[in-house]
């Protein structure tokens, strides 16, 4: 038996739901943060976590909440 096909496994093949956003290949992503919830009205007395939404960059990792807010550049060459 022998593997000959190809594993070349790109960003956007490991992750088909990524959208292209300018220079960024962003993913959505959401987490449980602890704290509560930095808009009054999403939270509730006694809240001891919310659930965040947030854009992250596979390619430089950036973390945003807005597409906005995304650098102009996107740093995939390596960070350091
Ligand atoms: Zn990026």
């Amino acid at each position: 038996m022998s593997d000959t096909s190809s594993r070349v496994e790109t960003l956007s093949n490991r992750h088909p739901d990524a959208e292209q956003v300018g220079p960024h290949l962003v993913i959505d992503k959401s987490e449980w943060v602890p704290g509560k919830h930095p808009e009054p009205h999403h939270g509730y007395e006694g809240q001891t976590e919310y659930l965040e939404r947030y854009l992250r960059c596979i390619q430089c990792g950036v973390k945003v909440l807005n597409t906005d807010d995304l650098p102009e550049t996107c740093d995939s060459e390596g960070r350091r």
